[in-house]
């Protein structure tokens, strides 16, 4: 059987875009692999609210025009930001069915090396070969869990991303550990759900967004001097936001100041909104985790204060750590091959590995290219970086030309 050009993993942001801009190849054989929003639907909670901007919570397409905007004239939902969650998985979906409405939503269960490439067996056995590959499966395998929390039942504890309704955890006393937005927001819904919360964070104080300091800069610039310091891309602090929504910018700084601007961009933060709602929820800062126990069907947590708290249940909104590794569908021939610096894969342009021809788009790709590959508002950068690169290029080892 004659491999295809080019397979794409994933049915998120970010494989949506880029199918949606490859679709525009003409002659360019490509399926796509996944179910819609999958992870949204499944690992976020009902009742959440997208942090990122209205202009950043786009999903790139090639003629702008599969807009949030346009998304409402056709649907006739109307909202604006910050943008509920199911409005924003239908979102999702409606971009799938106009774009990609070829989607295969089989997982693909297995990539390993081929003569022609790379081959592919789906969750159904069928398999394949592929010259090209390109991975968007998101963060869901990099949920971090602290070792102190191994090793204890998930009647106990659970990682934010395994709920999709907290109201499982009515009437119960929660510990939330963390301090960014899945933390604070899941603090938020638990309290509002009825749970009895307290929120555990290692920082000395929670970061607001669009706090007393920056509302007053966006309110006393004019709409040209905020333009010239937020980039709509949304991903930093003012003038590091127009660094930030630029990669091929960011790529060619030392990479200690990347990193130090990385991590002023990224550091753990909850939108304003949560204030109120949570102020009546016991915050306890600058506190971490010494010691975790079961005690019969509760929890007994020693902070490095000494104090104890016990509980019914905690909560990790502890976030991510990228470790392609994790992604159980590569061989290990393969992660093996692809040159990695803590567990992110390093990416040269078009977002390759070093291995020819396979690509990983999304969160794996921020020690590259920065913080914007996390998010929403990085799918035009990441889709137009794909199609440079296959524009003119050999495939990998067959020496044809993607486009004749
Ligand atoms: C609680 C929370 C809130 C967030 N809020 C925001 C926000 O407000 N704004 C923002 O920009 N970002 C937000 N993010 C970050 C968000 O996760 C990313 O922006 C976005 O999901 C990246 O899209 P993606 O396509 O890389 O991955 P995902 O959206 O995770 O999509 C992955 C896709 O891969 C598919 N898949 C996985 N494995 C396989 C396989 N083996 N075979 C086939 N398909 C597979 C899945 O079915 C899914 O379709 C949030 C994250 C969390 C956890």
């Amino acid at each position: 059987m004659t491999p295809c050009d080019v397979s794409i993993v994933g049915a998120g942001p970010y494989g949506l875009s880029a199918a949606a801009h490859l679709r525009t190849v003409k002659g360019l054989e490509l399926r796509v692999f996944g179910e819609p929003m999958s992870f949204w639907d499944r690992s976020m909670p009902v009742g959440m609210f997208l942090r990122s901007a209205w202009t950043a919570t786009q999903i790139a397409n090639p003629n702008s025009s599969l807009t949030l905007e346009a998304f409402q004239a056709e649907s006739g939902n109307h909202f604006e930001t910050p943008v509920p969650l199911d409005h924003f998985i239908q979102y999702g979906r409606w971009y799938q069915s106009r774009a990609v409405p070829d989607l295969d939503q089989r997982r693909v269960a297995h990539i390993e090396f081929d003569p022609r490439g790379f081959r592919l067996t789906l969750q159904d056995g069928e398999v394949f070969s592929s010259r090209r590959v390109i991975i968007a499966v998101g963060i869901a395998s990099f949920a971090w869990r602290p070792p102190e929390f191994q090793g204890l039942p998930s009647s106990l504890v659970t990682h934010t991303t395994d709920h999709r309704d907290l109201r499982t955890l009515t009437g119960k006393r929660v510990l939330v550990v963390g301090s960014g937005q899945s933390a604070l927001e899941s603090g938020a819904l638990l309290h509002e759900g009825g749970a009895e919360v307290e929120i555990i964070a290692r920082s000395g104080r929670i970061h607001w967004l669009q706090g007393w300091a920056s509302k007053t800069l966006h309110r006393r610039l004019g709409t040209f001097t905020r333009q010239l310091l937020y980039a709509p891309t949304d991903v930093g602090p003012a003038g590091i936001s127009q660094i930030m929504a630029r990669p091929d910018l960011l790529r060619r700084l030392p990479r200690r100041v990347q990193d130090k601007l990385r991590k002023r961009s990224t550091r753990p933060a909850g939108s304003r909104w949560l204030v109120e709602r949570l102020r009546e929820v016991p915050i306890s800062l600058g506190r971490s985790v010494a010691s975790v126990a079961a005690e019969g069907e509760q929890v007994k947590v020693r902070l490095d204060d000494g104090s104890e708290r016990k509980a019914d249940h905690v909560l990790l909104g502890t976030g991510f750590h990228v470790d392609i590794s994790k992604y159980d569908f590569l061989a290990p021939e393969l992660v093996q091959s692809i040159r990695c610096y803590n567990g992110y894969p390093l990416l040269k342009e078009g977002l390759e590995t070093s291995v020819p021809g396979l690509h990983f788009l999304g969160a794996p790709a921020a020690w590259s290219f920065g913080p914007l590959m996390q998010f929403v508002s990085g799918t035009g950068y990441a889709s137009r970086a794909l199609i440079r690169c296959l524009a003119g290029t050999k495939l990998p080892r067959n020496g044809h030309e993607v486009f004749s």
